[in-house]
Formats: structure tokens, sequence, C-alpha cells
């Protein structure tokens, strides 16, 4: 059922860490750890796993005993294990050169990393998304077509969320309504939902909470999780009943600087262009100082991942990327308004995972 060729992962990812002066990568229980090989430990915990690729040894993973067998159900690769009283960090300093460098995956606890130190004092380290921040940007077809069945799901959600009652209830009441329909709809997780009614949508990141939803709210969705292992991330802002003029104005200009900026996306663009191109629509329509965050981040099998779209970012667009876009204006006391879509570079130009109406939807 799995085709994924994780060996042909692994060798790619030591080829990209030699070519960028690496000796190898070192890589903790994580996204990137399931990425690369497929295996997800039982839990994160104080014992290490770890799995070593280098350019000296075949690709090795530290295991702690006790759940070597669940590795060795899945994996191929030499497994090393140690027992409660072990050095670990013996152990894997073992596979590292002498004054070696290494990247080591963004979540790898200090604990870890200080332990690998203390065991190799002469080794470098650097953060994976720092020194190869494109190792998973770009999808091949088993990953765009899992990432297209969960927006399509996010999709069906949010579908499903506009006929349920918006007024009088609180955030927190339709926050558990949409994740109760991404999990129908075959989310294994549910990561965030976002329901920022009024003046709370001024506050992109505000998650949802006791306040009642009242008539005339502009309520901000924006919501996701995980689903066969590759994320969803989708973000339509609705309105209780009838909207203000004002409302309706802004959520026509994030509407026209989301379009743009998807109109925008082909092969060689770079990602700050993208942002750009959201921004001017924003600034020229006096809003400029009120779209307070970058225009989208990759998704994969994290919600939030390289390439980030966003000035200074000067990489190109590749076919295969996978990202939001997802401009917004933020009016502080009085509301917010944010539309966001995972869209996916084709050969040509760009394709969205998200085919909802980017309307002003009314709720009840
Ligand atoms: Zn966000
Ligand atoms: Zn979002
Ligand atoms: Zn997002």
């Amino acid at each position: 059922m799995d085709s994924v060729d994780y060996a042909v992962r692994m060798s790619r990812a030591v080829a990209a860490a030699t070519a960028e002066g690496l000796d190898g990568i070192l890589v903790s229980p994580g996204p990137d750890l399931t990425w690369l090989t497929g295996y997800r430990p039982p839990a994160e915990t104080e014992r290490l796993t770890l799995l070593v690729l280098t350019r000296a040894h075949p690709p090795a993973l530290i295991v702690p005993a006790l759940e070597r067998g669940d590795a060795a159900a899945v994996l191929t690769l030499d497994l090393l294990d140690w027992r409660d009283g072990d050095d670990p960090y013996a152990l894997a300093a073992g596979l590292l050169t002498p004054s070696g460098s290494y990247g080591v995956s963004d979540s790898t606890w200090a604990l870890h990393l200080l332990g690998l130190m203390g065991a190799r004092p002469g080794t470098g380290y650097r953060g994976l998304s720092d020194a190869l921040p494109m190792l998973r940007a770009v999808k091949d077809s088993s990953e765009l077509s899992r990432l297209e069945a969960a927006g399509a799901a996010a999709d069906a959600a949010y579908t499903s969320i506009l006929s349920v009652p918006f007024a009088g209830r609180r955030e927190q009441d339709v926050a558990l309504d949409l994740a109760g329909l991404l999990r129908q709809f075959g989310h294994s997780s549910v990561d965030f939902t976002i329901v920022a009614s009024g003046p709370n949508g001024a506050d992109p990141h505000h998650s949802a909470g006791p306040r009642t939803i009242s008539p005339g709210d502009a309520v901000v969705l924006d919501f996701g999780g995980l689903m066969d292992g590759y994320g969803s991330d989708t973000t339509r802002t609705v309105v209780v009943d009838a909207p203000s003029d004002l409302l309706v104005k802004v959520h026509g200009i994030v509407r026209e600087a989301q379009e743009a900026a998807f109109a925008a996306v082909r092969p060689g663009v770079s990602c700050q262009e993208i942002d750009r191109v959201a921004r001017e629509v924003i600034t020229a329509a006096g809003y400029g100082p009120q779209f307070i965050h970058r225009t989208g981040h990759g998704i994969g099998v994290t919600t939030h991942e390289p390439p980030y779209l966003v000035e200074g970012e000067e990489r190109p667009l590749v076919p295969g990327m996978c990202f939001s876009i997802e401009p917004g204006i933020y009016l502080p006391g009085r509301f917010g308004v944010r539309i966001e879509d995972i869209v996916t570079v084709t050969e040509t130009d760009g394709r969205r995972f998200n085919n909802t109406d980017r309307g002003l939807a009314v709720v009840h």
C-alpha cells in the first residue's frame, strides 16, 4: 500500500547534506523521521531515538531496546539498540566523524543534542530547516495526492459548518463542530480550529474562546490537521446574518489579493514575489500596515514548513512545492479577514487544493 521509497529519500538527504558541506544529518522522532523512514516511534521520550544519516556509514537508527521490535517491524536499516544504563550518546558518537558537522532535526530535544555534544566534543551542528530548508519542499506524486485529499476533506468540513448555528453560540462550540467534521471527513488528527469572531478576528492566531457570536460578526474560520499523514489548512471568513459595508469592502480587498497571488504562481518565480503581489493589492487599498504576517507557508507532513512566502525568501518556486496563500487584513477592536488555500506549483502555473467559494458566506 505504501509505495514510498524511503531508501531514496534517505540517500537524497545525504546528498543534499553533502552539497551543503555537512557530514550528515541526525534526526530524532518527529515529522522528519517519519518522512525519511516511515517510522513513527510509540512516543517521543527522554530515551534517545536517533536516525544517523552520514556519508561514512549506511543509515542507522539508535533505538531503545524496548522499542526495537516496533522499529524492526517497519525498518530495514541498521538498528543499534541500547538498554537503560547504557550511554546512548556514546553509541551515536561512534557513528560521527571527529570535528564533523551535522544537521539536526529542528525538534530534537536540547537534552539529546547536549548529550551528543558532550560525547563528541569538536562536532558542529546546524538546525535542519536552516541547513536544508527545501529537503521536504518538493512533493512527489503520492504526497500530492494525499495533500489534495486532505484539502478536499477540509473543504467538505467548511461546506458543512456553514449550516450549523453561529449566532448565540460560543466560538469554542463552533470549533468543536469543526473538529468533529474534520474527523468525520477522514482526518486522523485536528491541529487547529480557529474560530475568531468580531474583534477576536483581528488576532490572526486567536484560537477559539468563550465569546458568544452575535449577528453582524465577521468570523474567521481557519482549521486543519492531518489526514493519511499529510496536512490540511484552509481559511474562510464568514459573516453572521448581514455584513457592514466596511466588512464587504475589506473582504473584497483580501479576496483580490489572494486571487492575484495565486495567479502569479508559476515555476521560477521567487517565493517573495508571491508575497509582494498579495501585499501590493492590500497596500494599494490603504491597508498595508494591517497585513501583519507573511503570505504563506509550506505544508506536507507538518502544517508549517518551508518554503515560506515572505520578503527575503529569494528561492524560486519549483513544480511539486505546496504552500498556503493566506493574505489577511486585521483591524484591532473591530474584525479580521483572511482567505487561505493550499496551492501546488505545476509545470505551468498553480493548482489549488482548496476549492470552496471564497466569497463572504452568510451564516446564521
Ligand atoms: Zn498561522
Ligand atoms: Zn490556516
Ligand atoms: Zn496557514
